[in-house]
């Protein structure tokens, strides 16, 4: 998974599609996949009872499980419930781009997507970082934040910053506001710079999450870098071992990246 490339693509996609693309959508779309899953994957504790998904990869990435949210058909279908509810082909086709921008960011990991779910339950995976969820919200922000997942990260920084002209408020108006109508209703209820504040929101979010997450890791707890290809190698990187990834996904899952018998740094 990535912690803060969903949060900064859609401004380098709005670079790129200008006039053509809906932010808000586009947003929600690259949101969409983790929206109301990430929370099971780690856990919560609700009144005592713990709440977590048995085999948390599994459920998030695999079928049976929430899987399906991370496949391109899955941004196709509901792209066509918001065509078919709302008439606006701006604002379908923008919630499709952001949605398959995630689903193949999330290739990047060690576990992969079901991309062509249904056809396949085949995980594609590059597996330049390690996908450590099993581990709990903290390791796994320890791990992500000391292998490539964070320099990946801080590419789609780099590159969201890179057109920091996408943020400007002459940027806002001419090209962001007249794609999308809500921007209006927007407007008509809050003052003109809450509204530009709010288009700028997931940058500065993720850029905030990015800087605090690596003074996290590094600063206030001793995770060690290992920006090596699927790493680091310390913590136990779940992956898919063959290409029949489901049945391994239940027999399992599993097997370890890297010498994840090491142990993990604990804070
Ligand atoms: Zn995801």
């Amino acid at each position: 998974m990535s912690w803060v490339a969903h949060d900064v693509e859609p401004y380098v996609l709005q670079r790129h599609f200008g006039k053509r693309i809906a932010f808000i959508p586009l947003l929600i779309g690259s949101y969409a996949p983790d929206m109301s899953t990430k929370w099971f994957v780690y856990g919560v504790n609700l009144f005592g009872f713990e709440l977590k998904a048995d085999n948390p990869a599994q459920f998030h990435r695999g079928w049976p499980g929430v899987g399906f949210t991370h496949s391109l058909m899955f941004g196709v279908v509901v792209a066509l419930v918001i065509l078919l509810v709302t008439r606006h082909k701006v604002w379908a086709y923008s919630f499709l781009i952001g949605q398959w921008s995630h689903a193949l960011t999330d290739t990047g990991d060690t576990v992969g997507t079901m991309l062509l779910f249904p056809f396949t339950t085949h995980h594609f995976s590059v597996g330049a970082w390690a996908y450590a969820g099993q581990t709990g919200r903290f390791n796994d922000a320890g791990a992500y934040f000391s292998g490539p997942g964070f320099v990946w990260d801080g590419l789609w920084i780099l590159a969201a910053t890179w057109g920091w002209k996408t943020l400007t408020r002459s940027y806002f108006e001419e090209n962001v506001r007249p794609a999308d109508p809500v921007w209006g209703w927007a407007s008509a209820a809050l003052p003109a710079v809450m509204v530009l504040a709010l288009y700028r929101g997931a940058y500065f979010y993720g850029v905030c999450r990015w800087i605090t997450w690596l003074l996290w890791a590094h600063v206030a707890n001793d995770f060690a870098f290992s920006i090596v290809w699927g790493g680091p190698v310390w913590v136990p990187a779940l992956n898919v071992a063959n290409t029949a990834a489901s049945t391994a996904l239940r027999g399992g899952m599993v097997g370890c990246v890297g010498p994840c018998c090491g142990g993990m740094p604990r804070f």
